[in-house]
């Protein structure tokens, strides 16, 4: 494909946790240790950096979600075929590179033989994007890329990145010399290593490698296409996770601190959009990127219904059960359609579903930690993450406060 090239990178340096973001594959592989959102992140100072201010205390949501000017549902008016939901993280990398602000965008696509593997690529013309859209399932050395971006001559790049790539990414960018980098996030949570998702897949279907999309979608199903052009939804409740190993989240995405992305310049995500895509437009940089959208991007002020915190101690009493090596807590399968009806209509929807997932992934990070990492509590633990799970009963001891 024209455009788009996925240049030779240097082999991984070995690390404890780490989803391998590229930077142990750098020139300066010992940055990892001051990059690492695994190791000792300082998230005030890298919003105060990027945002020009941290978490507002009078703007609530700015716990949950990070620092932002406004947040919205959103849709592309026509939705660009084969997109993850309607395309507009594709599309806003087309629009960069159109309009020739920038030159290069890194991101990932699928491998030529496997289309849930992400391959990290450069794509430096709008056409080449089409290649890249949809979601792989796994992680790839997207920063790895930024030497070669430079090398080749890229001044002015953009990076479509996922939290613990875009954490890295901020904590070294004054150093790679580029003229500017935008960045445009999408959320994580859940994420694992593509063999591990050929597992889950196999769990799902009997023919998975007909499997072509795989969304858990805000209305508490998980949507699969096939070749065929079929559509399957399951809810969650019917999902087999308690026929998954162990081992089948990675330690790193059990307890890794941002889901939403908050060093991003806009985040394009779905968690907060009650079916529609939710963007969260961070800084004047993201709110001048949004505005390459305009007459194409549908925009409405997102909605919030339901309360979070009966489905978030749930959460923590069968975190604390499957850490502990106990089995989940199953329903009756009589119940079951009863609640997956129910979820939808009485659950939480729209922002506050994003909050009840926001703070459930801050459960999780403290609870995982807590029983297999204690000693990285104090380093790796954020002051925002101990607010988000007090409610809930969970607060520091003294040698797992920040220091
Ligand atoms: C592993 C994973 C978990 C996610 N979990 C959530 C979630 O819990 N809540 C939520 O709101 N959103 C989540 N997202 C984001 C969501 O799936 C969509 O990507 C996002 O809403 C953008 O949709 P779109 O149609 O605009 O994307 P598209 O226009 O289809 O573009 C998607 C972009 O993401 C890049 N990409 C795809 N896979 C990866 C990958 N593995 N690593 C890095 N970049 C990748 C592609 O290269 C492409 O540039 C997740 C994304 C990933 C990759
Ligand atoms: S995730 Fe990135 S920064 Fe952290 S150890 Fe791995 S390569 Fe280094
Ligand atoms: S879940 Fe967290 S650690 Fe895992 S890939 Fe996503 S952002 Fe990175």
């Amino acid at each position: 494909m024209k455009g788009v090239a996925a240049p030779p990178l240097r082999a991984a340096a070995p690390r404890g946790l780490c989803t391998d973001c590229g930077v142990s594959r750098m020139a300066d592989h010992a940055a990892c240790g001051r990059a690492c959102q695994f190791i000792a992140p300082d998230y005030p100072a890298l919003e105060a950096k990027v945002h020009g201010r941290g978490r507002d205390p009078a703007r609530p949501d700015e716990l949950h979600f990070g620092p932002f000017l406004r947040m919205a549902r959103a849709r592309l008016a026509e939705p660009l075929p084969g997109a993850q939901w309607t395309g507009i993280a594709t599309r806003l990398a087309e629009r960069l590179l159109e309009t020739g602000a920038v030159d290069a965008v890194l991101t990932m696509a699928p491998a030529e033989d496997d289309r849930w593997r992400p391959v990290p690529v450069l794509v430096t013309r709008a056409e080449g994007m089409a290649a890249v859209r949809g979601m792989r399932m796994g992680y790839a050395p997207l920063l790895a890329l930024l030497e070669p971006a430079a090398a080749a001559g890229h001044r002015r790049i953009a990076v479509i990145g996922i939290p613990c790539q875009v954490y890295a990414l901020r904590a070294i960018e004054e150093r790679l010399g580029f003229e500017s980098i935008t960045v445009v996030g999408t959320p994580c949570s859940d994420n694992t290593t593509t063999e591990n998702f050929h597992g889950f897949l196999a769990l799902l279907s009997d023919a998975p490698q007909t499997i072509t999309y795989l969304e858990f979608r805000a209305d508490y199903t998980v949507e699969l296409r096939f070749q065929n052009g079929t559509k399957r939804l399951i809810p969650f409740l019917d999902l087999p996770i308690s026929r998954l190993p162990r081992d089948f989240f990675p330690l790193t995405c059990r307890t890794c601190v941002d889901y939403t992305n908050v060093l991003a310049d806009i985040t394009v995500g779905y968690m907060g959009g009650q079916g529609e895509q939710w963007l969260i437009v961070r800084n004047e940089r993201g709110e001048r990127l949004l505005s390459l959208l305009e007459g194409e991007v549908v925009l409405a002020t997102p909605g919030s219904a339901g309360k979070r915190a009966g489905p978030v101690k749930g959460f923590l009493a069968n975190t604390l059960r499957a850490a502990g090596g106990l089995p989940l807590r199953r329903m009756p399968d009589w119940v079951r359609p009863i609640v997956s009806w129910l979820m939808p209509r009485i659950g939480p929807r729209g922002l506050e579903f994003a909050r009840a997932r926001v703070e459930m992934k801050a459960v999780e990070t403290v609870v995982h930690l807590r029983r297999e990492k204690p000693a990285r509590m104090k380093s790796m633990i954020p002051a925002h993450v101990w607010s988000l799970v007090a409610p809930y009963g969970l607060a520091p001891d003294e040698r797992e406060k920040r220091r």
